[in-house]
């Protein structure tokens, strides 16, 4: 699979990997985005309903193609941010993503691990006017 780390982990990957969670549309979508990492061919597409405060996530919905990692990690992050603040999605970091995908992530694939969690703060941060919107690409940081 490319990835180490505990059997447990490995298992709970690739269960969400073939069975996402939070898998589909929200009609009802505060806001969507749209990323992909272009070196390993993954993409996803991500739609979020806000409070009416604008400031906690009460809905996450993902679609997306791609690697285990990739989608896997889509897959638990829609878990987390459901109930989230999003000053907490925007402070998160590739450290959060390691950490709850619980296996070492080699310097190739932190990009497939991170794909979700970048759109998510990009998408707020369109969403906020802070940022153009255009869909994201991961490339070299
Ligand atoms: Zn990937």
């Amino acid at each position: 699979m490319g990835f180490g780390g505990s059997d447990l982990y490995r298992q709970q990957i690739l269960d969400h990997y073939k069975n996402p969670r939070n898998y589909g549309e929200l009609d009802d979508a505060t806001f969507s985005h749209a990323g992909e990492n272009p070196m390993c061919g993954d993409t996803i597409e991500m739609d979020v309903v806000l409070d009416d405060t604008e400031t906690v996530i009460e809905a996450v919905a993902f679609q997306g193609d791609g690697c285990a990692i990739s989608q896997a990690s889509a897959s638990m992050l829609s878990e987390e941010l459901v109930g989230m603040e999003i000053e907490k999605l925007r402070a998160m970091d590739r450290d959060d993503i390691t950490e709850m995908l619980g296996v070492d992530i080699s310097p190739m694939r932190v990009k497939c691990a991170v794909l979700a969690e970048k759109v998510a703060q990009d998408g707020v941060d369109i969403h906020l006017g802070e940022k153009e919107a255009t869909d994201l690409t991961i490339s070299d940081e």
